[in-house]
């Protein structure tokens, strides 16, 4: 027979076990009962929207989430006026206009390229590499003699607005990214079709200015982008060193692993950056972070440091809005 102390030492464990599931079931909001959305897009900042429609062409169709991500992407790659991807990126502090892409599918296949220079397309270059070469990813010269070899064509991005930036810049030549002036955003999207299958693309010129050689977080699969067919999907933007610092979107697919919503799974990862920069005592003040994800059921979300972070959602609910995404300061 249990005693009475017995009695309360378990009456006292199975309640505070319930504060603990309590406190948790507020923060993980787990859609058991929805029937899942899909197909769904979603990508970072304004040039999103556009991008979004061009994926919506494939997906609304019955088109591969792979197909579709790679076909969005390119819309602000091709175009000369956004300036932080592709044709038109600003250059870095040596004029030259270096790209970082990648991109990966459901079956976990991945391909990247970075530091690559004269292609309109990284992010198809990388889908080369994933589906071409015994590699996953490819840098620099060995990138670009690879993209000749596969047809792309050597082209001059570097548009007069840019050069134009850039030789402004070297007056002072002081390197200092500021957040959300747009003049490092990335385009990252993330996609589920409607066989359930997820996959993301990621884009940039990367950081204004920067050294040549640097690469960011936008090509290393986990910081700049991940994909798990059985979870979900995250893609950054913002300050590559602090994104692959805790490799960002491989963070927030675990979290969603762990039954996190994808807004959560982005808050966290966005905190822990935070905790990082503050232990560093580094500014926050100039920093941000973005995070976007979606899960298997179709759920998405955002998170980003500081104000003014949008992401544009397509789905059968959402005809492709740009929102606000929450800010933790
Ligand atoms: N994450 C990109 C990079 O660090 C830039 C950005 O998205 O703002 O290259």
């Amino acid at each position: 027979m249990t005693s009475r102390r017995q009695f309360i030492k378990l009456s006292a464990l199975a309640s505070s076990l319930f504060a603990f599931n309590k406190s948790k079931a507020n923060e993980l909001i787990i859609n058991h009962s929805k029937k899942t959305i899909k197909p769904i897009v979603i990508s970072t900042w304004r040039f999103g929207v556009e991008a979004n429609a061009e994926a919506w062409k494939i997906l609304s169709t019955q088109g591969r989430s792979l197909d579709a991500v790679e076909a969005g992407v390119k819309i602000p790659e091709a175009d000369p006026k956004e300036r932080s991807v592709g044709y038109g990126g600003r250059p870095d502090r040596d004029g030259r206009v270096t790209l970082d892409a990648c991109i990966m599918d459901e079956y976990s296949n991945i391909g990247s390229v970075g530091c690559l220079e004269h292609i309109v397309h990284p992010i198809s270059v990388a889908r080369a590499v994933m589906e071409k070469t015994p590699h996953t990813m490819l840098v620099g010269e060995g990138a670009l003699d690879f993209a000749l070899s596969q047809g792309f064509k050597k082209e001059n991005l570097l548009v007069k607005e840019s050069e134009d930036e850039w030789k402004e810049w070297l007056k002072k030549a002081e390197y200092k990214p500021k957040a959300n002036i747009e003049n490092h955003d990335t385009i990252g999207m993330v996609a589920l079709d409607m066989n359930g299958n997820l996959s993301g693309a990621c884009t940039t010129s990367g950081m204004a200015f920067k050294m040549h050689g640097r690469i960011g977080d936008s090509p290393i699969i986990g910081a700049g982008l991940f994909v798990d067919n059985e979870i979900g999907a995250a893609t950054a933007t913002g300050h590559g060193e602090e994104v692959m610092r805790i490799v960002g979107s491989h963070t927030v697919v675990e979290l969603m692993r762990q039954g996190y919503s994808p807004e959560e799974a982005c808050k966290k990862a966005v905190e822990r950056i935070i905790t990082i920069a503050k232990n560093k005592n580094k500014s926050l003040d100039e920093l941000q972070i973005g995070f976007i994800a979606i899960n298997k059921k179709g759920e998405h979300g955002a998170y980003c440091l500081q104000k003014g972070f949008n992401y544009a959602v397509y789905s059968p609910e959402i005809n492709n809005q740009l929102i606000d995404a929450k800010h933790i300061i």
